[in-house]
């Protein structure tokens, strides 16, 4: 597959990464499936980013964000917790002294913050080649039998908790054919609750060449 292309960078945005703004040198290849409303692109991403992205393209590069986002809420869960726990004030003006304490509160603070702006970080508009992708102001929420989710991620999420779902699996079928059947997918997915690994793969390839034709 050549790599689909790049999305055009704002000069001051060079080098960052579109979903959390750290400094990067990788690009995230985003390939749309079944119904996405958008072509396959290319965007600038951190290697940390990439890995979260890959995991969960669900139907949009938008969907795919708030996935991302997600993920580094979980993972940085520690060190959000100290903005929630401290002001910046109270940490400078705590009595702490000894050394380990003396670290924690110079390093804590930063820690905070790094991790807050990534989660923060808006990313910048989309355009290619100049042409701004028409979907840009689609919300990801997402309505499923009558109950609004923040995004489809969100409602694949609640959905496997509740069912005990593969969630990696149901996500996948989610991709292939698209948001809008959503329903039928849950069905599949639940259809396929106690099936082994090599039953996924062919249910997700019989899909796959259903959804082409
Ligand atoms: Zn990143």
């Amino acid at each position: 597959m050549s790599s689909p292309p790049q999305i055009d960078i704002p000069f001051d945005r060079r080098y960052q990464c579109w979903f959390c703004g750290e400094p990067c040198r990788k690009n995230l290849a985003y390939y749309a499936e079944g119904n996405a409303p958008h072509p396959s692109l290319a965007l600038p991403a951190c290697d940390e980013c990439v890995k979260l992205a890959e995991k969960q393209p669900l139907t949009s590069i938008w969907e795919c964000r708030v996935a991302v986002k997600d993920a580094l809420m979980r993972i940085y869960a520690k060190h959000l917790a100290i903005g929630i726990n401290w002001t910046e004030e109270e940490l400078a003006e705590s009595e702490f002294s000894c050394k380990v304490f003396a670290g924690f509160k110079k390093s804590a603070w930063m820690m905070y913050q790094i991790a807050r702006d990534r989660v923060n970080y808006p990313g910048w508009p989309i355009h290619i080649d100049g042409v701004e992708l028409d979907c840009q102001h689609n919300s990801t929420s997402f309505e499923f039998d009558g109950v609004n989710y923040t995004s489809v991620h969100a409602a694949i999420h609640y959905y496997s908790q509740q069912f005990t779902l593969d969630s990696e699996f149901f996500a996948k079928l989610v991709r292939l054919v698209g948001r809008q059947r959503f329903g039928f997918a849950l069905r599949l997915a639940r259809i396929h609750i106690a099936s082994a690994k090599e039953m996924k793969r062919q249910v997700l390839a019989e899909v796959q060449a259903d959804v082409k034709d």
